[in-house]
């Protein structure tokens, strides 16, 4: 039994030279420290760097199937978090559950995620509650991850 996050972003802004790869992985640190200190700690972030065109950029679900492979993720025991419709269907029928937070700067519209939240407190204390985890105690086995889009 294992509980990982991972982390899904697009960076169109590191082509469009927006953003510097560097600064990036500053940003990508800070939010490493910043999970692990309050107990959630993410193993990998995964970037899409790509303009458009890529199997990787959302809603395409290559980075998806790559953090699966690479890190022994059943996807069908797993649930997708985000706070766009892209990142909801990356994910399409192969996950365990789909929340979405909302996000006033996105539009409202997205189809039937099982869940909606707030924000990622929220996210995290309804995940729990679907699972039949209260206060640490795990009463069922069904999800392993948490895929976090961004
Ligand atoms: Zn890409």
């Amino acid at each position: 039994m294992q509980d990982l996050s991972f982390c899904r972003n697009d960076q169109r802004g590191v082509v469009r030279q927006k953003v510097q790869r560097e600064e990036l992985d500053c940003i990508h640190n800070d939010l490493l420290q910043l999970f692990s200190a309050a107990g959630a700690p993410i193993t990998h972030i995964y970037v899409c760097p790509h303009e458009s065109g890529c199997e990787c950029r959302k809603p395409e679900p290559g980075m998806l199937l790559r953090a699966a492979e690479e890190h022994s993720i059943d996807l069908h025991a797993s649930w997708i978090v985000g706070d766009s419709a892209t990142d909801i269907q990356a994910a399409g029928e192969q996950v365990a559950g789909r929340l979405f937070i909302h996000n006033t700067a996105v539009a409202p519209s997205i189809e039937c995620p099982d869940l909606k939240a707030k924000d990622l407190p929220d996210a995290v204390k309804l995940i729990l509650e679907m699972e039949g985890i209260h206060a640490g105690k795990k009463t069922t086995n069904r999800s392993q991850h948490t895929l976090i889009e961004s």
